[in-house]
């Protein structure tokens, strides 16, 4: 198949949507991890929520607003690493690191869904957005953990 102009139709109805019906977008009760991220080229912010249990993600979410791209990343994210270990996470993070600045990674299985990021790496300015979410994350696994918070 040699349909790369309908590929990245698809890639684009993708994050279209993402940002749209961002998913796991809200509040996470039971979270224990927690960190904030902030891009400053594009004025993206998110805050990346964890429920990790014996070093594995039980539940994530996150908060924040941004660009489309930032959006789609951080909501395609919580999709792909729900039920991983924090290992797993930081593999699939360089996997898709690689995608979006040098291309390495790219067909790659374990991306799923990701890989409708391909695209970024022609836009520098973009990389930043897409893997905003990503860094937020390695800072809330890196965190200690702390009690979930409460809102009563
Ligand atoms: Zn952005």
């Amino acid at each position: 198949m040699n349909d790369q102009g309908g590929l990245r139709e698809l890639y684009q109805e993708v994050i279209l949507d993402h940002n749209r019906r961002p998913r796991n977008f809200g509040a996470l009760p039971a979270a224990n991890h927690q960190a904030e991220g902030y891009n400053p080229l594009c004025g993206d912010q998110v805050t990346v929520l964890l429920d990790l249990v014996d070093g594995r993600i039980r539940d994530l979410a996150f908060q924040g607003s941004g660009c489309a791209i930032s959006t789609a990343s951080a909501s395609l994210m919580t999709e792909a690493l729900k039920g991983r270990t924090a290992e797993e996470a930081r593999a699939l993070f360089n996997d898709f690191h690689g995608l979006v600045t040098t291309g390495e990674g790219e067909g790659s299985e374990d991306l799923g869904k990701l890989a409708v990021f391909s695209g970024v790496r022609e836009f520098p300015m973009r990389v930043k957005c897409a893997t905003l979410a990503w860094h937020t994350l390695l800072a809330a696994l890196d965190e200690k953990a702390r009690e979930p918070v409460s809102t009563e």
